[in-house]
């Protein structure tokens, strides 16, 4: 079967050398020399700050909520957020998860990015924060979204897990919010097998987060606050060094598949509407079909000839049960039921594409 996305297997030898040297040092966690050296060609390589590993893209919203003092409110009350519905779980169940209501407002039908203009209307005296996504690496109207922050002072942070390498008017799209966040799990562009990044905007933040990934020890006999374990071990550290020495070639194999695709696509079909500015990805690469009966037949058809489309991202969150939302959101609604993402991937052979793409025309005919 061929899946949507598919982990990026880095040079083998290298990553043996790399394991070579965890061996030697007899380290293998605790801010070894391997996280520290990714952490410095990371920011290097993005462009960015004040940039914290961890564990996994999860636990680095968790992390941020708690160093942003989004959970804390006021005896009684309940702490909200304002998120999207079109996402991955993880962006509304971080939320839950540590005690804070996520409150959907509907996404923009083009950008399918939180629509700025539904946010102001759900706002309450209990709103701390602002998680928006930069879904599927597209960015979200910043400018807008940071004017509505600072009037009402609420904090913005950016699940940035789809953003890696992005830039927005020249410079890391990773910049913008209190803080952004990345997910460096297999499937993602960049990875270190499970991992993420943290990304502050304040040093004090980044500060007061590195205790807070050490169970919130800061020396031998001395607990400062409460804390957890969300520290990136060697084996990742070393897994991503290798992944970024080839991030060059992956970009460069992605962007052919995604630009024949993007050839290929029929017109009635919809893709993402992307600022002009924004240096993409080629991370995703999703459709939006004419109906949902349509895209689910696509994706049948895909299925019975061994490619696997995904629906993502299907459903729309209002409607999961456990987050508890109160409101359907209609544009993110249709949006879901329509979307189907294409398999991409840097070794991904043409004549698979040329199969995929062959297969949709059938359908879209019948
Ligand atoms: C992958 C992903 C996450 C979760 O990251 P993990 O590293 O798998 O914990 C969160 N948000 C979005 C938008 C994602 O795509």
């Amino acid at each position: 079967m061929i899946p949507v996305s598919k982990p990026f297997f880095p040079n083998r030898e290298k990553l043996k050398s790399y394991i070579d040297g965890i061996y030697d040092r007899q380290w293998l966690t605790n801010n070894g020399q391997l996280v520290q050296e990714l952490t410095e060609r990371l920011e290097e390589y993005l462009g960015v700050a004040n940039l914290l590993l961890v564990s996994n893209g999860t636990l680095a919203l968790q992390i941020v909520y708690r160093t942003l003092g989004v959970n804390d409110t006021a005896p009684g009350a309940q702490p909200e957020a304002i998120t999207t519905p079109f996402s991955f779980i993880a962006t509304a169940s971080s939320l839950k998860w540590e005690g804070v209501q996520p409150v959907f407002a509907d996404i923009d039908r083009d950008t399918w990015c939180l629509n700025p203009t539904n946010i102001e209307a759900v706002i309450t005296q209990n709103t701390r924060a602002i998680v928006p996504v930069h879904v599927f690496g597209n960015a979200c109207n910043v400018e807008a979204i940071d004017t509505i922050a600072q009037k009402h002072r609420l904090k913005v942070i950016y699940d940035a897990s789809h953003a890696f390498g992005v830039n927005y008017k020249g410079e890391s799209l990773l910049t913008h919010g209190d803080a952004a966040t990345l997910s460096f799990h297999a499937t993602k562009l960049f990875h270190t097998g499970e991992g993420g990044a943290i990304i502050f905007k304040r040093k004090e933040d980044l500060e007061r987060a590195k205790k807070m990934i050490n169970f919130g020890i800061t020396g031998p006999e001395s607990i400062e606050e409460l804390g957890i374990n969300a520290k990136m071990n060697e084996l990742q550290a070393a897994m991503g060094l290798c992944v970024l020495d080839e991030m060059e070639a992956n970009l460069q194999a992605r962007k052919q598949v995604w630009q024949s695709y993007q050839l290929a696509m029929p017109e009635n079909l919809q893709l993402q509407a992307r600022h002009e500015d924004l240096d993409y990805n080629f991370a995703y690469f999703p459709v939006v079909f004419e109906s949902e009966e349509q895209a689910v037949r696509v994706a049948a058809t895909l299925k019975e000839n061994g490619v696997l489309a995904r629906r993502y991202f299907y459903p729309s969150l209002e409607s999961v049960a456990c987050l508890e939302a109160q409101v359907a959101q209609p544009v993110s609604q249709d949006i879901a039921s329509r979307i189907l993402c294409l398999p991409i991937y840097a070794d991904l052979e043409p004549e698979v594409q040329n199969r995929v793409v062959h297969l949709i025309e059938v359908e879209l005919k019948a």
